[in-house]
């Protein structure tokens, strides 16, 4: 999968950015933002450079916590285990149905 810089969920433009910078102060790989409509992953943290799988999982986990949030969900949408069983479990699907390669 290309990584794509906009994609849309509930109508809206959701933008998508690689900031490894950004997200190292935050401690993560990736961060959903519903209120700006952005998405933000990284390609690299302290430890190592991300692979393409690991990225794609990571969007499509950011993805998921942005429907959440657009959704109404706003309780589930700070659930990391939720997004984060949930996320894989779509990736897995996406992935193996070659809907994504
Ligand atoms: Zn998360």
């Amino acid at each position: 999968m290309k990584i794509p810089k906009t994609y849309t969920q509930f109508g809206q433009i959701i933008h998508i950015k690689i900031d490894s910078e950004y997200l190292a102060k935050e401690d993560c790989n990736g961060l959903a933002e519903p209120d700006k409509n952005l998405i933000t992953l990284a390609d690299e943290n302290e430890e190592h450079k991300l692979d393409k799988e690991e990225i794609e999982r990571n969007l499509i986990h950011e993805m998921f916590h942005i429907a959440l949030a657009k959704a109404g969900y706003s309780g589930a949408f700070s659930d990391e285990k939720f997004a984060h069983t949930m996320g894989n479990l779509l990736y897995e699907a996406l992935k193996s149905g070659k809907i994504i390669r």
